[in-house]
């Protein structure tokens, strides 16, 4: 048996005429940038993430930019995030000019630890960017709690968190905005790249759409130094045809979660914490191992794919040795980088599939 670590082809398979239609009629329309299908999107996703207000954008990464260059974060600023996440979270901010700060994550949520953060705050600090890491939600109520008391705007970083609930609220609807993704390996994929921020800060909804487009208002005339973040319509099409899909896909990765949960259960393999706060939407399905680059192997060797959500926490990487951080700095993070890996968890496993993976993990420990 071969069970890939992500199969876009099954999903695919399911809403090709849908997609194929939706795609011919904006070709059809020759409304190729902007235009009534980005618009659609953009109502529909504010819907889903009980935000007023969302504006489309060129990819998850972007959305991130976008915000902080909307919020005016720059040189001399600093932006307090967690180093266990995807490069664009600290990347984006130290693209602004402003410095990424690294506070340590929580071992069980892998998310930031919000005990840590007001320890880090400087005169400097703008903003927390808390990262809904494997598609749960951060402990927000006392990150919301700290920002306010210092004035702070907090951005989340949502990318793989789409729906996902902390307390009933949805993700991206709690801080001052929220960043999504539609890498086609998130849980709501385009067919390329593709983004998006929410928000319920009117102002900040403004800024966004004029800075989306060159910063013009109007046409021709540049109120900001903006760039080109615009969302395709295509890609906007696409995601109208899965997004009524989505909660149900979301449903088949928690239970196929809830399948290896149980079958982890009460062995060597760390299953992952969701907090009872928390319903998440298992973006990633990432255990906890010893010996986890042996087993990852052995899982190769059996056609099963799997990664490592990340191998090098982000204080460490070369790119940001100018910061000053060194070995031991986020011990917590460093650990899991050492100890985590996804396994397979996409809706269309099947039983046997999932036998198959939870079946090869336990014999390599027995
Ligand atoms: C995917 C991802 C991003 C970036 O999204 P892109 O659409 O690939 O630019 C940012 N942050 C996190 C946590 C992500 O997982």
């Amino acid at each position: 048996m071969q069970v890939p670590l992500l199969d876009l082809k099954a999903q695919y398979g399911q809403i090709k005429d849908q997609v194929l239609a939706a795609v011919a009629e904006v070709l059809e329309s020759q409304v190729c940038i902007g235009g009534p299908k980005v618009a659609e999107l953009e109502q529909a996703i504010a819907r889903a993430c009980d935000c007023k207000y969302a504006v489309g954008v060129s990819s998850g990464t972007d959305a991130i930019l976008i915000t902080l260059m909307s919020l005016g974060i720059g040189p001399g600023d600093e932006v307090i995030t967690t180093p266990f996440t995807f490069f664009a979270t600290a990347g984006s901010i130290a693209r602004t000019g402003a410095r990424p700060v690294f506070v340590d994550i929580d071992p069980k949520t892998f998310n930031i630890d919000p005990d840590l953060i007001e320890a880090a705050i400087t005169p400097r600090t703008k903003a927390i960017m808390p990262v809904h890491l494997f598609g749960q939600m951060a402990d927000m109520d006392p990150i919301m709690e700290i920002a306010q008391r210092h004035g702070l705007a907090v951005i989340e970083d949502a990318a793989q968190s789409i729906t996902s609930t902390y307390k009933g609220r949805k993700a991206g609807s709690i801080g001052t905005a929220g960043c999504f993704s539609f890498f086609p390996s998130k849980n709501l994929g385009a067919a390329g790249d593709g983004g998006m921020v929410v928000t319920n800060d009117q102002a900040l909804h403004e800024r966004l759409v004029v800075m989306r487009n060159h910063g013009s208002k109007p046409k021709y005339y540049h109120k900001y130094i903006g760039g080109n973040f615009r969302l395709d319509p295509i890609q906007a099409a696409i995601l109208l045809v899965k997004l009524p899909y989505l909660e149900h896909w979301s449903a088949k990765r928690r239970a196929n979660a809830a399948y290896y949960d149980s079958r982890f259960k009460g062995t060597i393999v760390r299953t992952p914490y969701i907090s009872p706060d928390c319903v998440s939407i298992f973006n990633q399905y990432c255990i906890r191992v010893p010996d986890r680059d042996r087993l990852r192997q052995y899982l190769t060797d059996r056609k099963i794919g799997t990664e490592i959500y990340y191998p090098l926490s982000l204080h460490l990487q070369e790119c940001f040795k100018g910061l000053g951080y060194k070995e031991g700095d986020l011990p917590q993070s460093e650990k899991a980088a050492k100890e985590v890996l996804a396994l397979p968890i996409y809706p269309e496993l099947t039983e046997q599939m999932l036998a198959y993976v939870a079946d090869s993990v336990l014999s390599f420990y027995s």
